[in-house]
């Protein structure tokens, strides 16, 4: 086989058979196709698309580029939750420990933030001592004892992927609908959870812009569950506006803990009980959407989700004494917030331009590897379609500098455009779409 003949095959329309994917994704992988077939590869994918048939192969190539994890030992009935990026996106501290509390073991790898979209790890990361760094003995381990966990990837899981999306990166092939849906399904098979619920977030704090296309996406993404034997159900859902109040790290962790005793911001809690209810009704702990929602408000109001959180804060070395008593997190040395400039509702909340807010701040990265400030952040006090009166405080600003809270305060102030109509509130789920629904039968 040839590179330059199945690039051709593409350019041209064709679909690749599976050994032709095969060869291509590890001829790559191991140095043997140089950047510039791949990248040329790539772009005719991007321009040719690819057959749900060739999505599922391409990914599961790359699924077995690397190592998988697995949990058939351990716990045979893991879930795992995904979420694609988003601003004040902290449902896995609350989905995590509700799920498992209800017996259903999660078994979690996540990242850290880059760019405007924040990462679990950073916010995790807030707590002294936490370890997001387990070997994956530690990581088996504690979901065999405690039911939960979340960590970094200590496994090389779909390197393919990883090579892939540099490349991808740098050549304007990362926006195609078949190369993302197969770079994080190639990373959820390789993790190994039977069952996974998908978070696709639409609007401008959103990698995807429109709901057609997150539509789209959605769907792949669970044709490719589907024909690769996993439970798969995908949710779209707003990230026009930030998800909750709180942006930044130790500001979002509190959020959740508030969330965990059940406080916190309405629009969080009720997506948090949504997203959990899919996975217990996926991992069949409910029976019914309605059931898992009402069993997940009950694992709030007993504590029971509360005790699984901290156990997990203890068994990665976090200080749990933070955790209990948030005001031992870290925070800013400078916290003011910001009068409204008019009255009028609240007619849109840029999460993008709150995001970078919060990057400006030194919450999140401009590029892999920078440090972050776990202390500071935006509180945004209104969501689209609320009346805000002129002069009461529309957000606040956590820094450490005055410059930067100063330039917060700017970008923040443009992300809030009022209107003297109604404003309709955005709603939380756009779209959901189960293997059931779209394969007109049960999935096994
Ligand atoms: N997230 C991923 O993991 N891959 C993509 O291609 C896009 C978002």
């Amino acid at each position: 086989m040839r590179a330059v003949d199945i690039i051709e095959k593409k350019r041209d329309g064709g679909e690749l058979t599976r050994e032709e994917i095969a060869f291509f994704v590890h001829g790559y992988t191991r140095g043997e196709i140089p950047d510039y077939q791949a990248a040329a590869w790539l772009m005719a994918i991007c321009w040719r698309g690819m057959s749900r048939r060739e999505t599922t192969d391409l990914t599961l190539e790359m699924t077995a580029s690397g190592d998988r994890l697995d949990l058939s030992q351990v716990a045979p009935n893991a879930v795992d939750k995904h979420s694609s990026g988003g601003v004040g996106d902290k449902v896995s501290l609350v989905v995590v420990p509700v799920v498992a509390a209800l017996g259903l073991p999660v078994a979690k790898m996540s990242g850290h933030g880059l760019g405007f979209s924040g990462g679990t790890l950073d916010k995790l990361e807030s707590i002294r001592g936490f370890r997001s760094d387990l070997s994956t003995e530690a990581f088996l381990r504690q979901v065999r004892e405690i039911g939960l966990v979340i960590s970094g990837q200590s496994l090389d899981l779909a390197p393919a992927d990883g090579k892939l999306y540099a490349l991808r990166d740098v050549t304007g092939t990362v926006p195609c609908i078949p190369l993302i849906a197969s770079s994080i399904m190639s990373k959820k098979l390789a993790g190994g959870a039977h069952a996974i619920v998908l978070d696709v977030k639409v609007g401008r704090g959103a990698f995807m812009k429109t709901e057609d296309d997150a539509l789209r996406l959605a769907e792949t993404m669970v044709h490719i569950g589907y024909d690769a034997g996993r439970k798969v159900t995908a949710l779209v859902s707003d990230m026009n506006q930030p998800l909750g109040w709180a942006v930044g790290n130790a500001l979002e962790l509190r959020e959740a803990i508030d969330t965990l005793h059940e406080g916190g911001p309405p629009d969080f809690r009720d997506h948090c009980l949504i997203v959990a209810a899919e996975l217990l009704q996926l991992g069949g702990v409910a029976r019914s959407l309605d059931e898992g929602v009402e069993q997940a408000q009950q694992a709030l109001s007993s504590g029971t989700a509360w005790s699984k959180f901290v156990a997990m804060v203890k068994a990665q070395g976090g200080d749990v004494r933070q955790v209990e008593n948030p005001d031992l997190l870290p925070h800013a040395r400078l916290v003011r917030a910001t009068p409204a400039p008019r009255s009028g509702y609240l007619a849109e909340l840029d999460a993008q331009q709150v995001g970078l807010a919060a990057v400006d701040l030194g919450a999140g990265r401009a590029k892999k590897g920078d440090t972050i400030d776990h202390a500071v952040g935006v509180i945004v006090h209104y969501k689209v379609g609320d009346y805000v009166e002129k002069g009461t405080p529309l957000f606040t600003v956590h820094a450490n500098e005055a410059e930067r809270l100063a330039a917060a305060e700017k970008r923040l102030l443009a992300a809030h455009t009022f209107s003297d109509a109604p404003a309709s509130p955005y709603p939380l789920f756009y779209r959901r779409v189960s293997s059931d629904q779209i394969l007109g039968k049960r999935a096994q």
